[in-house]
């Protein structure tokens, strides 16, 4: 058993204002001891949220990384600066830096591996578009994503890895997988995950709000979600942390 992993994507957003707003009313909530929560933010928070986060148990995390460990890369993050700011958790492969940003899968599992050489654990990111579900592509396309990050990691790095499915149509869309679909691609991603399966946690994306994540959480290969426009507004995350906590027991 794991205990349940909640992440926020704050994707492009936040303030310094908002961020101290979401903080100060964080500071009151237990977080339930079956749960990890953590908060993937803009670079240019990170300072801010590592000193605002120290007395919670909300842990931090970046939403990209470079491949690079440092020089002439402009624009890029590397891992020794994550780790500055206390960062445990780095998404990689997230379907909107594939999209927008053209990386490939050999990148993302280049990515991995520099999150995994820094200590930084990577949310790997796989997931379908609308057009592939409907041509029935989603397993092949999921499988082609995990194997080109098993080729680059190895099976034992894997198991300092997370896996997040987001079937990319469901993203900021309202629409959510049902859980039955969600259960069969986590239950084909556990299958592919070699020796360390069982250790992994599997986050299900996608539209996750608070009345749909019992059902979803409640599946027997989903370890959590990586959460998007829901983990902006602090009763929405809250009620999602409760929500996992009600159907994860409690490893310690
Ligand atoms: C995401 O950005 O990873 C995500 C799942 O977004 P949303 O929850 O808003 O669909």
């Amino acid at each position: 058993m794991l205990n349940s992993l909640i992440v926020g994507n704050w994707k492009m957003n936040g303030s310094l204002a908002s961020n101290q707003e979401f903080s100060t009313q964080l500071e009151d909530v237990r977080i339930p001891k079956n749960v990890e929560a953590g908060i993937c933010a803009p670079y240019v928070y990170l300072a801010q949220l590592q000193g605002l986060l120290e007395k919670s148990e909300v842990v931090l995390g970046a939403q990209d990384i470079s491949v690079h460990i440092k020089g002439a890369y402009t624009g890029e993050i590397s891992g020794e600066m994550l780790q500055d700011f206390a960062c445990r958790y780095v998404i990689v492969g997230h379907s909107e830096r594939r999209q927008y940003h053209g990386e490939s899968n050999r990148l993302v599992g280049q990515k991995a591996l520099a999150a995994i050489q820094h200590n930084l654990r990577p949310i790997i990111c796989v997931g379908e578009t609308q057009e592939q579900r409907e041509a029935s592509q989603t397993i092949a396309v999921v499988a082609e994503q995990l194997s080109a990050v098993k080729q680059i990691l190895g099976e034992e790095a894997l198991a300092n890895t997370v896996i997040a499915y987001e079937p990319v149509w469901a993203i900021g869309t309202g629409l959510t997988a049902t859980p039955e679909q969600a259960q069969e691609v986590h239950a084909f991603i556990r299958k592919q995950l070699g020796v360390h399966a069982e250790q992994i946690h599997i986050l299900y994306g996608g539209s996750v709000n608070p009345k749909n994540a019992n059902e979803l959480l409640s599946q027997p290969d989903i370890n959590g979600g990586l959460v998007g426009g829901a983990s902006l507004k602090i009763s929405d995350f809250v009620m999602i942390l409760k929500e996992a906590s009600r159907v994860s027991e409690y490893c310690p």
